[in-house]
């Protein structure tokens, strides 16, 4: 990878040190100009007019996520979130009393409180199954919890709190072998390092454009394996999802597409076609590599610095680094960090509800380098974290 080339492709790396690809990437020139060339063409010949001319762009939207995630097209719906995408596949399954959602600690947030609105109407139980002693979900214990209550299991591949990386195949193993609904959060993942549903054996998917992938912002994705079809009711019978059969009845839509909304922002579809192309032709495996080799140095780098400990877990933590500074509270710690224009957050407590109740480490800085971030820079956010660690001690 020309590190340099890309970077000069990107233009927020010239103002900021970006740390936060778990929050939002940044946007390459080309992302950002199929954004904004598609709104000059809607401005100059009509919206709709604009989407049948770009029709086969947008529809290759599809089939590069589709090869993103080693899926089929049809099995690909585009949302304007992850969340979305997820509550889309997530309320399409159908809960009795009685019933067992397994997770993990590592669940997002938004998930979690879907999870007890579900529990709450359905009489549904929802169980955190517990992590090994590395940190990540432990797969002895979900393959001993799954019985015949298990209805679903939903668990988050990485993360918003943190480096760890949960064993996906491992769990879709288990839940092939046992037949249950296997519902993968891969908003941290996707665009970070390969992601392939086959491989993982998961049977719905949900990413976001915005994050490690550096698509546009209001961009999200859902993948359905064809076969799970068969047990999802989706929410919304819209003439997006759905065809209206002439009498006083309708069928879904083939494919995935019975989860989408008609109306949708086609210049952020096509500048997520375009983020999505722009990572296939990198390739994820060397985007992979680089990304796990700069979130490693920056965690050995502040690991060094006395007064601050690393809190990420799993015994192979991706590039998302979470820290504390002994006597200075994670939100004065980003705050000072991005007045000096290195672009940091923290974890928040109520966004990792099961991590909180565990852990209670939370919050945390969450420091996420990608790709297109140097060593330079890694090395500068250290000195900047050591410096307010050496005031505070
Ligand atoms: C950010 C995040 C989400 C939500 O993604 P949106 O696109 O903001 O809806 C879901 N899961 C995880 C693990 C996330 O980090």
């Amino acid at each position: 990878m020309d590190i340099e080339a890309l970077r000069r492709d990107t233009p927020g790396c010239a103002n900021r040190v970006h740390l936060n690809h778990a929050g939002a990437g940044l946007l390459s020139r080309r992302t950002l100009a199929a954004v904004t060339g598609h709104l000059e063409l809607e401005a100059a010949i009509g919206g709709y007019e604009a989407a049948w001319q770009q029709a086969e762009q947008v529809q290759a939207g599809y089939t590069n996520l589709a090869r993103l995630l080693g899926g089929r097209a049809d099995e690909v719906a585009l949302f304007d979130s992850s969340t979305r995408a997820w509550n889309a596949a997530f309320y399409a399954l159908s809960f009795r009393p009685g019933d067992r959602i397994l997770t993990g600690r590592a669940e997002y947030g938004s998930n979690v409180l879907a999870y007890l609105q579900v529990a709450r109407r359905t009489g549904a139980e929802v169980v955190v199954v517990p992590d090994d002693a590395s940190g990540q979900l432990d797969t002895a214990a979900l393959a001993g919890l799954i019985d015949e209550r298990t209805r679903l299991v939903g668990v988050t591949h990485v993360p918003t709190s943190g480096g760890l990386v949960n064993p996906a195949a491992e769990i879709g193993r288990i839940t092939r072998a046992a037949g249950v609904p296997f519902l993968l959060d891969a908003t941290q993942s996707v665009g970070q390092f390969p992601v392939d549903v086959a491989e993982i054996g998961c049977d719905m998917l949900t990413g976001t454009g915005r994050k490690f992938l550096r698509g546009p912002r209001g961009t999200g994705f859902l993948w359905v394996r064809t076969g799970a079809l068969e047990y999802l009711d989706p929410c919304v019978a819209e003439i997006q999802s759905a065809d209206w059969d002439g009498k006083r009845g309708f069928s879904w839509k083939p494919g995935a597409q019975r989860f989408e909304s008609w109306e949708k922002s086609h210049s952020n579809v096509l500048g997520l076609n375009a983020a999505v192309e722009q990572a296939l032709e990198l390739g994820l495996d060397r985007i992979g590599e680089r990304a796990s080799a700069l979130g490693a140095r920056l965690r050995e780098g502040l690991r060094a610095v006395p007064g601050v400990s690393v809190h990420d877990l799993g015994p192979e933590p991706c590039a998302i680094v979470t820290c504390k500074v002994a006597g200075t509270a994670a939100e004065d710690v980003a705050a000072a960090l991005r007045r000096q224009h290195i672009n940091v957050t923290t974890t928040v407590p109520e966004h990792t509800q099961f991590d909180t109740e565990h852990r209670g480490v939370h919050p945390l800085v969450r420091l996420s380098p990608h790709y297109v971030n140097t060593e330079a820079e890694l090395d500068l956010a250290v000195r900047a974290v050591a410096e307010l660690a050496s005031a505070a001690s």
